[in-house]
């Protein structure tokens, strides 16, 4: 029996292995120093703005290891860079790197299907122009914070095309160079195809998105050769709220709201929304759900002391929304706090 059918027990129980297993690895000394070479050669920060759809897995489809890309999601990957607390987290973000010497690269992404509309961005209604549209205006707005002259921080627009998990880099004018139309032999060519299409980008953050680009054309090869399932259906059985899901990155297991919008309330609505029909169409089992609070800390002290509270706080501000909007369904609501060690990824549950 798939773990997406079993008692909700066990269910909790095989999340916190998996994000037990996924601390093992990333702190073991092989993931450590594959971190370390890979910032040593490509010294520019990567930071992606992006939907909580769980297909999109930057690292996986670009071969990067992970830890080196710092997602930022939120559901329906509507963002407005105006909001206090994502353009705090940004531009302190900005800050440290550019403080240690490091250029940014910033992707601002949307994703859609070629094989059918519908497997696009339910957060735009499957309009992919729309979703473009949107990440535009934030383009915009990263210019209005960080300078229109690009020199420190350079954000690209990027679309990600979920059957094949191809990159497609808009670029000057209406230039678009699509990942999904090339082939790996193609690879020595790329730095030629990027200068047309970001003139004004400095040398070193060009060499640094390349490899990106180079194992996007190998990992598309390697999904061509695989048979994949495309029309996965809702099974979520989780609302995870805050960051550091990186080891969540399972397709439709868990809706996933970044801390980011003034209105928390909304994104959890249509998260309960999601989580009650998945439970009355029978996709999941109805014995139970997840409300997940995960809220990183960098120190220990004082600044792992308000993460704390920050995880209850986003767990109980959740958990009334539910329960005055969805009674029935907070019945059913499993609460687990928590608190992540962003330097080893460890997963601390707070009683
Ligand atoms: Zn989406």
């Amino acid at each position: 029996m798939s773990i997406h059918h079993r008692p909700i027990a066990e269910r909790i129980e095989w999340l916190l292995d998996l994000a037990h297993r996924h601390t093992a690895e990333f702190r073991s000394p092989e993931a450590y120093l594959a971190r370390e070479l890979y910032l040593a050669k490509h010294p520019t920060a990567i930071i992606v703005l992006k939907c909580m759809d769980g297909r999109i897995n930057i690292p996986v489809a670009t071969g990067t290891p992970p830890g080196i890309i710092q997602p930022i999601r939120n559901l329906g990957g509507i963002f407005d860079l105006g909001w206090p607390h994502l353009g705090e987290v940004l531009a302190e973000s900005v800050y440290r790197m550019v403080a240690n010497g490091r250029r940014v690269l910033i992707f601002i992404t949307y994703h859609f299907s070629r094989g059918d509309a519908k497997r696009g961005c339910a957060g735009f209604a499957y309009d992919a122009a729309a979703a473009l549209e949107h990440c535009r205006v934030i383009k915009r707005q990263a210019e209005h914070i960080f300078g229109a002259g690009h020199d420190t921080v350079y954000p690209i627009l990027c679309g990600y095309e979920t059957d094949e998990d191809a990159l497609l880099l808009h670029g000057f004018g209406d230039e678009v160079l699509d990942l999904a139309s090339l082939a790996p032999t193609d690879a020595p060519f790329l730095s030629h195809r990027l200068s047309p299409l970001y003139p004004d980008m400095p040398v070193q953050v060009q060499q640094d998105l390349l490899p990106l680009l180079e194992g996007n054309l190998k990992w598309i090869a390697q999904v061509r050769n695989t048979c994949r399932l495309l029309d996965i259906e809702h099974r979520e059985w989780m609302i995870c709220l805050g960051r550091g899901f990186d080891f969540l990155h399972t397709p439709n297991l868990a809706l996933i709201i970044g801390p980011y919008s003034p209105d928390l309330a909304d994104p959890i609505r249509k998260a309960a929304g999601i989580i009650e029909a998945n439970m009355h169409t029978g996709r999941i089992p109805d014995d139970g759900f997840l409300l997940l609070a995960s809220v990183p800390y960098e120190q220990i002290g004082m600044d792992r002391s308000r993460a704390e509270l920050k995880s209850h706080f986003l767990a109980d501000f959740a958990a009334d929304v539910i329960r005055v909007e969805f009674p029935e369904l907070a019945e059913r609501m499993h609460i687990q706090k928590a608190v992540l060690s962003w330097r080893s990824r460890a997963l601390e549950l707070l009683g």
